[in-house]
């Protein structure tokens, strides 16, 4: 039987038979996959730590019939700190439930910014909405809409004032704007600028004020859920 090695992140998983689970991870070299962890839920399982979500690591795997198997682990870092404070917890769930939304193959770039905002997320203590919206922030980036623009893309006015417009997904300005827009307060735009522009690293150096994280998450994941059809998970 043929046996490969990938580095992958659980987002999930359901137990099935008395003693099996399923499990959904996103890898470096594959992209989202379901394999099977034999026997796991038995206390004395080897494979116990790579059942829970937020564990990160490397998996040795057999090929299956329909589902490949798990043969091994090496835990890299189970995140244990993001299961033990409640608003770490709910941001990363959130963080991991968007990345499930977009992943499909193979995407390096997507696999080391999660394992990055995971990785602050459990070490620093920042405020909350900085990491969710910066993840948020580089989905809707990727997904081609310019959230950072100066200029309205309607008109192509240098904008003093922003609106999102919920149907295009483009920043357009006063005259540009119609019923299905939202206003983007100047507190809202500089944290989103702020935070788009720092490296998951640098982002305890940035001090936001006037709640624009908390505004930015709201627009976001509005946005988001408009662009993709997926809500995002609640974090409040
Ligand atoms: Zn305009």
């Amino acid at each position: 039987m043929s046996s490969y090695k990938i580095n992958a992140i659980v987002l999930g998983g359901t137990n099935v038979k008395e003693k099996d689970r399923l499990l959904r991870v996103f890898s470096l070299e594959q992209g989202k996959l379901t394999l099977s962890l034999k026997g796991v839920r038995q206390e004395k399982s080897k494979l116990k730590i790579a059942k829970e979500i937020f564990c990160f690591g490397q998996f040795i795997c057999e090929k299956g019939r329909e589902i490949d198997i798990v043969t091994g682990f090496d835990v890299i870092d189970n995140f244990s700190g993001l299961t033990k404070d409640i608003e770490k917890y709910y941001e990363g769930c959130a963080i991991l439930d968007l990345l499930n939304a977009v992943a499909s193959g193979a995407n390096p770039p997507l696999f080391i910014e999660v394992i990055s905002a995971l990785k602050t997320l459990c070490y620093e203590n920042l405020p909350k909405y900085y990491i969710i919206d910066k993840f948020l922030l580089s989905l809707i980036d990727a997904l081609g809409y310019n959230f950072l623009t100066e200029y309205c893309s309607s008109c192509q006015a240098r904008l003093t004032k922003r609106y999102l417009n919920l149907d295009i997904g483009e920043i357009v300005c006063p005259s540009c704007r119609n019923q299905n827009c939202v206003a983007i307060s100047e507190a809202c735009y500089s944290a989103m600028k702020l935070l788009s522009s720092s490296s998951y690293e640098k982002l305890s150096t940035i001090k936001l004020g006037g709640d624009g994280e908390k505004e930015a998450y709201n627009i976001l994941s509005k946005d988001f859920y408009y662009r993709t059809g997926h809500q995002v998970l609640s974090i409040i």
